[in-house]
């Protein structure tokens, strides 16, 4: 009897470690999961608003200490509220999702993409200097004028990209591209402005 006592016991510790290793396994999911939504646009997948100021500061950081320079793009879709009324939100969103996909596959690995507004797009080129990130985005430029996502409907984006400077927050880095974008709007579109 003491045996199989001692049999019991040993099976009830058995069973418990294996419920606390599941249920800690299954926690520490939860948490990575947690912290994906927390830094993930929904529609498009990729990174959000939130996680592209954190990013900004760290690279901020890193450029203060190492001085490894780096650059940051603005894109926005040109007429996208054309696109929505004429053919249907859910077009819209396809739009949306399928230029981020392809602008993605233009990227290299340590260049970071995220998603800061309906249709607005950043993404900050590291251990990269203007000139070399103005090739790059020129590259993308033309060739989301070139996806056929509609029939017979050409997709434009217009660009701001510009370099860390000394002094740069993530919000006068943001500031700075966004009035080159906008400039690129009010030059006509389709265009990207570098500063
Ligand atoms: P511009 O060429 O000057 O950039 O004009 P625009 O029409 O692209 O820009 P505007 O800011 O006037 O309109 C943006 C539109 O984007 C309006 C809004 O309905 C749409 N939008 C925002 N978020 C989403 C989304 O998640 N899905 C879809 N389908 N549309 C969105
Ligand atoms: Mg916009
Ligand atoms: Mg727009």
């Amino acid at each position: 009897d003491i045996i199989s006592d001692q049999k019991n016991i040993i099976s009830a510790l058995v069973i418990l470690s294996i419920i606390i290793i599941v249920l800690g396994l299954n926690g520490l999911r939860l948490n990575k999961l947690l912290k994906n939504l927390s830094q993930t646009d929904a529609l498009s997948g990729l990174y959000n608003r939130r996680f592209m100021n954190k990013k900004l500061e760290e690279e901020i950081m890193k450029f203060q200490r190492y001085e490894t320079p780096f650059s940051v793009l603005l894109l926005d879709i040109d007429y996208f509220k054309n696109i929505n009324d004429t053919y249907g939100h859910d077009i819209g969103d396809k739009v949306l999702k399928e230029m981020a996909l392809a602008v993605k596959s233009n990227l290299r690995k340590t260049d970071l993409f995220f998603r800061v507004g309906g249709e607005e797009f950043v993404i900050i080129f590291s251990h990269t200097e203007l000139s070399e990130a103005y090739k790059v985005v020129e590259k993308i430029r033309i060739m989301v004028s070139k996806l056929q996502i509609i029939d017979n409907e050409k997709i434009t984006i217009s660009l701001g990209v510009s370099q860390v400077c000394k002094n740069d927050t993530p919000q006068s880095i943001y500031e700075r591209i966004d009035k080159l974008m906008y400039k690129s709007k009010q030059n006509g579109k389709n265009m990207t402005i570098k500063s």
